[in-house]
């Protein structure tokens, strides 16, 4: 098969198409001719390199994709040649007492495909079939794989960590990100006032466009965390999602008292100061996590499937092409999923 694939960690350049040799789907595996791909800022820090993280090389990114199944492992009764799924990047043992306890996203030997496991930026894939959703007849494959890592972090962070209530104010720190765009759609479906800083004027339209009650720029603006202050009577937002990290010391100032502030990254950079004065002062809880458990992947692929939840898709590249789609995602220049078409 064709895969892109890189031997040592670096810029977009080490990235190469080449051959690789198709997998074959193990005992209780699936074997995917994939059509689609997404990429994530996690791919590009995997290229880079990350700490604590050793790769079998070559490595093959990507934890998003979808496809068709084309071949079944041994003992395989829930799927069959011809079935349309997306996958769900998680890959638990489902053993551990996290397994166990339906929190798989926290299990012990938790990995993330394409992070130390061989991904999908690739024709084909084998994966558990614990590992995939179906897809309804018709959904298109480049949607089902742009909405599947962002919109299960940004669920499980909002609804089931953050636990959103409705007529609650979300103030989303960044506008353009996967995981940015889901949360301001999956906060107003839950019956949430939202609030977003966005960086230049494009960002902010797209913000504006999914019905973000107010955009602030931040380019234009510096003291955004007054203007959040001014905008909600003095009081500040009940609930800050900040995957920006650097922008913490601000969030903490843009919440109100007893507010929540959300993280499930950090694009600024995972290392900033803060003033713990706001944190017991201002009565704040400081809540994180990472992906989402099955349970949740489905709830949310549900409403994308359903129409309820739409991932904004920005371009489409070859799989040929992945490394000119690594650097627009790197240069920031994207509104909404950079995806990979495999077909
Ligand atoms: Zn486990």
């Amino acid at each position: 098969m064709k895969a892109i694939l890189f031997h040592t960690h670096g810029g977009p350049e080490v990235l190469e198409y080449r051959d690789f040799p198709t997998p074959e789907p193990g005992p209780g595996q699936v074997l995917v001719k994939l059509k689609a791909a997404a990429l994530n800022r996690l791919d590009i820090w995997v290229r880079r390199g990350l700490p604590g993280i050793k790769l079998e090389y070559p490595h093959i990114p990507g934890a998003d994709g979808a496809g068709e199944v084309v071949a079944l492992g041994e003992g395989i009764t829930r799927w069959s040649v011809g079935d349309h799924v997306v996958i769900n990047p998680n890959l638990s043992c489902g053993q551990c007492e996290y397994c166990l306890a339906g929190d798989d996203n926290r299990c012990r030997s938790w990995q993330l495909l394409g992070e130390t496991v061989r991904g999908t930026y690739a024709e084909y894939i084998a994966l558990p079939e614990g590992n995939f959703l179906a897809l309804p007849a018709g959904f298109d494959e480049l949607t089902a794989a742009a909405a599947a890592l962002v919109y299960q972090t940004a669920w499980h962070s909002l609804i089931t960590r953050g636990s959103l209530r409705p007529g609650e104010t979300v103030l989303v720190v960044g506008a353009s990100g996967g995981v940015s765009v889901a949360s301001i759609q999956i906060a107003k479906l839950a019956g949430a006032t939202v609030c977003v800083i966005a960086s230049g004027p494009e960002k902010a339209a797209l913000a504006e466009s999914l019905g973000a009650y107010a955009v602030i720029d931040r380019s234009k603006d510096e003291a955004w965390p007054r203007t959040v202050y001014n905008l909600t009577d003095k009081r500040g937002v009940d609930v800050v999602v900040d995957n920006v990290g650097t922008t913490f010391p601000q969030s903490f100032r843009a919440a109100r008292k007893g507010g929540r502030i959300l993280t499930v990254g950090n694009t600024g950079g995972p290392k900033f100061e803060i003033d713990n004065r706001l944190i017991f002062g201002k009565h704040l809880s400081i809540i994180g996590s990472t992906m989402a458990p099955k349970r949740d992947f489905a709830a949310v692929m549900e409403l994308v499937f359903a129409g309820k939840l739409k991932p904004v898709l920005d371009r489409t590249y070859p799989l040929s092409e992945a490394r000119l789609a690594q650097e627009r995602l790197e240069k920031g220049e994207q509104l909404g999923k950079i995806t990979l078409c495999t077909r």
